[in-house]
């Protein structure tokens, strides 16, 4: 979350901003971040700076796997651990069983940014 924020005010540099109203974040489910953590860790970060103030909105990405049977789409019971907080959990196709690739569902990033701007 630190290296977002990071991320957006060097974004942001490049523009003449007067304020930022809103942030919008795409957060994968796999990613296993919950939203109010991260409109809290947002709140926090945004102190002092250009992003004080604007509101955060999270967007959840569905988890799409790929299989090498072809199955292509979303996976049923993904489950978390409830110590699996960093933690990725397995996932198997819905149709043979085997290990299958992660296609989306583990982004962490910014979509767009709705800012005000000088002049
Ligand atoms: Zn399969």
């Amino acid at each position: 979350m630190a290296a977002l924020i990071e991320a957006i005010k060097k974004e942001l540099e490049s523009y003449q901003v007067l304020s930022v109203k809103e942030v919008t974040l795409i957060v994968g489910r796999l990613t296993n971040l919950g939203a109010e953590q991260l409109e809290f860790a947002f709140e926090v970060m945004s102190r002092n700076s250009i992003l004080e103030g604007s509101k955060l909105v999270i967007e959840e990405e569905d988890i799409i796997v790929e299989c090498k049977c072809g199955y292509e789409g979303p996976v049923e019971n993904v489950e978390f651990g409830e110590d699996s907080h960093y933690s990725v959990p397995n996932l198997s196709c819905p149709v043979c069983g085997s290990a299958v690739s992660i296609i989306t569902g583990r982004s962490c990033c910014v979509k767009c940014l709705d800012i005000e701007e000088a002049g």
